[in-house]
């Protein structure tokens, strides 16, 4: 149960006064919960990307233009725009509250009369923040960010947040929500960072802190090094250090059962394989052989870039707890990628008589029901899906390995529900997230690795290429050579997240636009389609029915066809490394050299063109992620922030490390002491897992 200290935090963020279904929606979406409803706590880990400084307050005439100031000026009148032209802007005419002499122009667009009479009456006196420009010789204020009297200039905040947003949604709106949700925030939470520590490090209560970064006293509070971000960042850190230790405390505690198998099913796999197995997918097969047939419980992460092959030793590994006549599941992020591992395994299931069947929130009913009942009478022995595995219903007859494929998201929620799913499972963790080898532990808990460093053979490394976008025609001209030689080729329009529609607006514009041109063979696929619609679209273009398929990014986990190769990425400016790394690895699979072309809207930042000129050298995942952490050092171009770490809200990998590390021995110390956390640390940080929702972990200790 969550502690009743929390339940404020905890209150949905429509509570708060002025804020109805529409713009709940909004802070749903600005939150990352589209899904659930945004509550309080979401509101006030809703950190800043940066900051106006208001500081600067000269009088009229010591103005610097284009720069942002707070001046102190007396409203002269208002000149609202002659009736016949509405749309004209409304000026109101200022001068220097103080000697009077220089004047200002505050300019307005499409302003209601009534709402700027009220903000600023005339013959009164007004503070008014923004940036100041020369036009015409004359001083102007377009649009002021604030304007307050006497009263307000006391509250004005001089250091004043940014923070990310979403379309429709005003800043002030948003600012107006974190204010008063911060103000929600128990003043009387037990500390659950040890004392010494706090001090050593200079840092405040989580209450201080979260009002530091939001109501900053000087600049350098909002840094992500600041104290009080360093404090909240070592809080999430800790909260996920302990959530994995819990977990893995209770994972080897129980101990396992051993699997005994000769491996002659695992034969029959290779020897039904079209290709050799690579010396790493080996080794790596016979590391996890080695651990399922111990008595003890396997946890371990099979490490991988994209494309190498790690679906086959999966398949292995299953091979061999079903050759001990137990079950095997393979769980997938997404219904694509769930349906693509099918998609691989099936055939070879079939040639050596594995019992397969696929489970995601698509099988209802009867179909659903009987995958079940066979599931839970031994009839099946290798169930795949997406997180529907998990539901209370779904019961095995022996289910003695889990494989939880991550791609590159960490799902430590994911393994916490297959914790509680069976007795003594065995646990395989598949990720394609090359983060740097010296995080690996940390990130992922205290499991064994196997990593695939090498590419299956034959692949070759595809020539990369960045072209601007008004150079469009010769990328067409370039794809209808590629088709006419038969070639499959992707293409891929970008969503992001200001606003999802006008970017599918996008992309079926494209669309239209290339099947004019290129007619049946061109198909397209995106996010927002229905499942079995998408299966339809990628089936297709596997088949080779269709061979230009424009997509969004929802074909950037795991999809495999490995006859296309050719990529156009549109916009790749607004793609992270990452991102475009994880797509490109879409192509090049087969024996034939492929293309991918950078397509991108200039001019470009530093940044852009270091991680497109990074793109171009390398396809070596490792070294992409150890370029990416760099660059994301240096901020963003765009002025957005790369979200955290994935998976963390607050803490940074790049600038966090340190605290990681710490948090890691923390968590160990802690536990070893208080295994069940009891002890008042013990309570208080139950606190601490609920806040960064890693509250999974305490179900694990009320099951002992
Ligand atoms: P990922 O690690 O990204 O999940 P997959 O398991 O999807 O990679 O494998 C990518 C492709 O490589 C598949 O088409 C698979 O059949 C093929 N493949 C896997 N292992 C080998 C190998 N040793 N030699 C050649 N092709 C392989
Ligand atoms: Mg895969």
């Amino acid at each position: 149960m969550r502690p009743p200290a929390l339940n404020p935090l905890f209150a949905p963020v429509s509570t708060l006064p002025g804020i109805g279904p529409r713009l709940e929606k909004l802070f749903g979406r600005v939150l990352g919960r589209d899904d659930e409803r945004p509550r309080l706590i979401d509101l006030v880990l809703h950190l800043p990307t940066g900051f106006v400084d208001r500081r600067s307050r000269p009088r009229l005439s010591e103005v610097k233009p284009d720069t942002v100031v707070t001046v102190a000026v007396r409203v002269d009148g208002h000149r609202p725009p002659p009736p016949h032209r509405p749309r004209a802007p409304y000026n109101i005419d200022t001068s220097d509250a103080g000697d009077g002499m220089q004047t200002l122009t505050l300019t307005y667009f499409n302003a209601r009369r009534d709402y700027l009479e009220k903000l600023l009456p005339e013959g009164e006196v007004r503070y008014v923040s923004g940036t100041a420009t020369l036009y015409d010789g004359h001083l102007q204020m377009v649009h002021p960010d604030r304007v307050v009297d006497e009263a307000g200039l006391a509250a004005l905040p001089l250091i004043d947040p940014v923070y990310p947003l979403t379309e429709g949604l005003h800043p002030n709106q948003l600012r107006k929500a974190i204010a008063l949700a911060l103000e929600r925030v128990p003043k009387n939470l037990p500390e659950w960072q040890d004392a010494t520590w706090l001090k050593r490090n200079g840092f405040a209560g989580f209450a201080e802190a979260l009002e530091r970064i939001h109501r900053p006293q000087e600049p350098a509070d909002i840094n992500s090094d600041s104290a009080p971000w360093s404090r909240l960042a070592y809080d999430e850190l800790l909260a996920g250090q302990l959530a994995l230790a819990l977990l893995r405390a209770q994972q080897r505690s129980r101990g396992g059962r051993g699997s005994n198998a000769a491996g002659r099913l695992r034969a029959r796999i290779v020897a039904a394989l079209p290709y050799a197995l690579t010396a790493s997918q080996q080794h790596a097969v016979a590391d996890i052989v080695a651990d399922l047939a111990r008595p003890q419980r396997m946890l371990r992460l099979l490490q991988g870039d994209v494309g190498s092959g790690k679906t086959v030793v999966a398949l292995l590994a299953a091979a061999h707890v079903i050759e001990a006549a137990r079950q095997a599941a393979l769980m997938a992020p997404t219904e694509i990628l769930a349906r693509q591992h099918l998609s691989t395994i099936a055939p070879l299931a079939a040639a050596v008589g594995i019992r397969v069947a696929v489970l995601t929130g698509r099988e209802r009913g009867r179909e659903r029901a009987g995958i079940l009942t066979a599931l839970a009478a031994g009839e099946i022995d290798l169930l795949v899906g997406t997180h529907a595995l998990f539901q209370d219903e779904v019961a095995f007859r022996d289910l003695a390995l889990a494989i939880v494929d991550e791609q590159h998201r960490f799902g430590v929620h994911q393994r916490l529900a297959l914790a509680r799913k069976g007795e003594a499972v065995d646990l395989l963790v598949l990720t394609a997230t090359p983060i740097p080898r010296t995080l690996v532990l940390t990130y992922f808990g205290d499991m064994d690795v196997s990593a695939l460093r090498e590419k299956p053979a034959g692949r070759q490394k595809v020539d990369t290429r960045t072209i601007p976008l008004d150079r469009l025609d010769e990328v067409i001209a370039a794809v209808a050579r590629a088709l006419k030689e038969g070639r499959r080729v992707y293409w891929v329009c970008p969503l992001v997240e200001e606003s999802e529609s006008v970017d599918l607006a996008a992309a079926e514009e494209r669309y239209a636009e290339l099947k004019r041109r290129f007619g049946a063979s061109v198909d397209l696929v995106h996010g927002r389609m229905r499942g079995p619609d998408k299966d339809g679209a990628m089936a297709r273009f596997a088949a080779g029915d269709t061979r230009l398929l424009v997509a969004t990014t929802v074909i950037e986990v795991g999809v495999d066809v490995p006859e296309a190769s050719v990529m156009v990425i549109e916009h790749a400016e607004r793609f992270g490394l990452a991102q475009l790394h994880q797509l490109r690895g879409r192509i090049g699979r087969g024996a034939e050299r492929s293309t991918c072309l950078l397509l991108y809207k200039g001019p470009l930042g530093d940044t852009t063109k270091a991680r497109l000129a990074i793109m171009r050298e390398t396809d070596d995942g490792f070294r992409i992620a150890e370029e990416d952490l760099k660059l994301r050092g240096e901020g963003d171009v765009l002025g957005t922030r790369q979200s955290g770490a994935p998976g963390f809200r607050v803490a940074r990998i790049e600038l966090h490390a340190t605290l990681l590390t710490a948090a890691r021995d923390d968590a160990a110390l802690v536990l070893s002491r208080d295994p069940k956390l009891t002890s008042p640390r013990g309570e208080a940080l139950r606190h601490l897992l609920y806040l960064f929702a890693r509250d999974e972990a305490i179900r694990l200790l009320a099951a002992g």
